[in-house]
């Protein structure tokens, strides 16, 4: 199987089994397991932050940061296609009673009027808008960047008007590796960050959430009200910390592959895709002759798997496990089978 489902699907690498066997442990809900500490440590320096923390999952590390930032009743300004708003279960509202704004950014990212357009007026009937989320990759949205000038706008309008500014960074390594721009610069200037390590980077598990030494002491506290205290964690941290070193530099690889996918796929009668709008490792195409559910099928039972992105559209994820050869194959089966 060629699976272009999602960069989530990468297994990890013989380094990381290797590093995961020989780890050196402790208790991490006492703060105890050094190859936690370690990673922690790497991630902070790497994002620019003074801390950082591990958690389980991207979306613990979003909603961690979310009822970190905020208090009940307070408002949470997002893009309607990010992935908190959409794939997180509703969790900043179930958790922490707090509200979703949502604006329709360009390509999925807010402009700094959209942003100050959502502001509410500090009026006693209002709600307090608190936080502004912002996505970098845009996963939805097809692994887009965050225009650089765009982002600058929005985080001087959420600096003048006093709102926490939290980055989910899922991929921006990937936002990193595309544009030229050290992951630090990417965050500058926000409060907080999470980028995960089980996706693109291929670690099997694990996401990290960085920010200021007070709030990532509370971060720990939420992480544990959460679930999310683990024990002898430094298993999975060591596969992290191989993943920091040295799976970085390669997501320039799936980036080739992608816009290799994309120009084979655009060549397709019946299919649509937008080759700008493909900039890292996510490709989504609209097909028009046939609908994206049956496409998936014919495409799986040639061995290719892809995700249904919508009544319209299919999503393909290039990563660690797929080839530059797999990629020309899956190009070729598509051809095939979009053809009846
Ligand atoms: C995958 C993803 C997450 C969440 O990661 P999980 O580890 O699957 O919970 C958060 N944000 C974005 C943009 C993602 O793509």
């Amino acid at each position: 199987m060629i699976d272009l489902r999602s960069d989530t699907v990468t297994r990890p690498t013989p380094a990381m089994r290797k590093a995961m066997a020989e780890a050196e442990v402790g208790d991490d809900v006492y703060r105890e397991d050094p190859t936690v500490r370690r990673l922690e440590e790497k991630a902070a320096e790497l994002l620019g932050m003074e801390a950082a923390l591990f958690v389980p999952t991207g979306s613990m590390g979003n909603e961690v940061a979310i009822l970190v930032h905020t208090r009940p009743g307070e408002e949470v300004i997002l893009d309607s296609q990010s992935h908190v708003m959409n794939y997180e279960l509703g969790a900043m509202a179930a958790f922490g009673g707090v509200m979703p704004r949502p604006v329709a950014g360009e390509r999925g990212f807010p402009t700094a009027e959209q942003v100050e357009g959502a502001i509410r007026a500090p009026i006693y009937y209002n709600c307090r808008t608190r936080l502004l989320c912002l996505e970098n990759t845009h996963n939805m949205q097809g692994g887009g960047v965050y225009p650089r000038d765009r982002f600058q706008e929005v985080l001087r309008i959420a600096r003048e008007r006093g709102l926490a500014v939290h980055l989910d960074g899922a991929r921006l390594f990937n936002a990193s590796i595309a544009s030229g721009v050290p992951a630090r610069e990417l965050a500058r200037g926000v409060d907080s960050v999470m980028v995960t390590l089980s996706k693109g980077l291929a670690a099997p598990a694990g996401s990290l959430l960085a920010g200021k030494a007070d709030f990532i002491q509370e971060a720990v506290r939420m992480r544990k009200r959460l679930g999310g205290g683990m024990r002898q964690v430094g298993i999975l941290a060591a596969a992290g910390i191989i993943a920091l070193d040295f799976m970085v530099d390669r997501l320039a690889e799936d980036h080739d592959h992608a816009r290799l996918l994309a120009e084979g796929l655009a060549g397709i009668p019946g299919f649509e895709i937008d080759l700008a709008a493909v900039q890292t490792n996510i490709v989504i195409f609209r097909s028009a002759r046939v609908a994206p559910r049956d496409l998936a099928e014919r495409l799986k039972s040639e061995g290719v798997l892809c995700l249904c992105w919508s009544s319209d559209e299919i999503r393909m994820v290039t990563h660690l496990d797929v080839s530059r050869q797999e990629i020309l194959q899956a190009t070729d089966i598509a051809r095939r089978v979009s053809r009846h």
